[in-house]
């Protein structure tokens, strides 16, 4: 749980950082080509040259990676060099350093945590950089040697018969991973540069998120590897329900209900608002159903917390189902009464 409410997250350090990060996140989701490409691949889709293993006969983890074995053979002759973006046109052997993957994590904030924003820790399963190789996934002491099936180019050529006629296939060397280079592997991390481990976070969640809003906390996602950059955290939230209020986006809705007697007469109600406990004056003949608004008492901004939703308070009237013989005699009075003034608010 934190303090609410923290309205000025700007203020503290770091927080511009945040909102730098929440904007990337927000980038992500909005653009409908990446979101397809999110949807369908996850982020490793979305960063191209990534996690990819994909040689022939190899499931494929990403869509460039179908590209890239199929035309592979045509970024030499400079017909598909021009097309750009991570996964075509590679020349020679697949670069050394390889991106790590990005994490995903839930988390469930309680309701007013997301009006306010609030400071969380989370463990994380992750890759973490292996300090015995520094990521490199070579034996200290011993020296990579150029691989004897490719000889260094990281590729190899294969013919691959399509209904479009027969295609020369180039692909990565399935002993050096395209790298052109063999090695002795680390001790501790077998070769793989990296080592699982738990890591705890402090994440700064800032005012405003919404059930569904995914937060990008920059490199704290795997590690890379042989001194490839760290993938993102991906951190998709939810939020618990509260007993009394309903949140559409920045609008807070909740009900309160009074007596007919005091629907009549006006009256003030308590109302539990996300700042705590407020007075509420209902006006004199106020209707069932009648939406009443407090303004400024939603839920922030995301990105500018001064601005601020209003809650919708709707206001149902309870008639009662029996009377007391002192009541009823006195809602007979007040029938009596109309009857002979033609006027006022009931009408029986
Ligand atoms: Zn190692
Ligand atoms: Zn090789």
């Amino acid at each position: 749980m934190c303090e609410p409410p923290i309205l000025d997250v700007n203020k503290e350090p770091g927080a511009e950082e945040v909102f730098k990060k929440i904007g990337e996140a927000y980038e992500v989701l909005s653009d409908d080509t990446k979101k397809t490409i999110y949807d369908k691949y996850g982020e490793a889709g979305l960063k191209g040259g990534m996690g990819g293993r994909g040689g022939p006969g190899v499931e494929f983890t990403n869509p460039f990676d179908l590209f890239e074995s199929f035309f592979g053979g045509m970024g030499g002759m400079g017909g598909m060099g021009g097309m750009g973006g991570g996964g075509f046109g590679r020349a020679s052997s697949r670069s050394r350093t390889q991106p790590g993957e990005d994490g995903r994590v839930e988390l469930q904030l309680d309701f007013l945590e997301a009006v306010f924003g609030c400071s969380r820790e989370i463990d994380v399963d992750r890759l973490n950089a292996c300090e015995v190789c520094e990521t490199s996934g070579v034996r200290p002491g011993t020296t990579p040697s150029t691989c004897p099936q490719c000889q260094g180019s990281g590729q190899v050529v294969s013919a691959m018969r399509t209904p479009l006629g027969t295609f020369q296939q180039v692909s990565y060397c399935p002993r050096c991973d395209g790298q052109g280079q063999t090695f002795t592997a680390c001790d501790k991390c077998g070769g793989e540069g990296r080592v699982e481990e738990v890591k705890r976070i402090s994440l700064k969640v800032p005012a405003g998120v919404d059930a569904g809003s995914r937060l990008r906390v920059r490199g704290e996602g795997n590690s890379g590897r042989r001194g490839g950059e760290a993938g993102d955290l991906y951190v998709n939230i939810s939020i618990k329900d509260h007993p009394e209020l309903r949140r559409d986006g920045m609008t807070i809705h909740s009900d309160v209900e009074i007596s007919y007697v005091d629907a009549i007469l006006g009256t003030q109600a308590k109302v539990t608002t996300v700042d705590g406990p407020v007075e509420l004056k209902i006006p004199p003949g106020t209707q069932p159903g009648t939406t009443l608004l407090m303004a400024r008492r939603g839920v922030p901004k995301l990105g500018s917390p001064t601005v601020r939703g209003d809650h919708m308070v709707h206001v149902r009237v309870r008639i009662p189902k029996s009377l007391s013989a002192e009541e009823r005699k006195l809602v007979e009075e007040l029938k009596e009464l109309q009857s002979k003034t033609k006027v006022g608010p009931f009408r029986f």
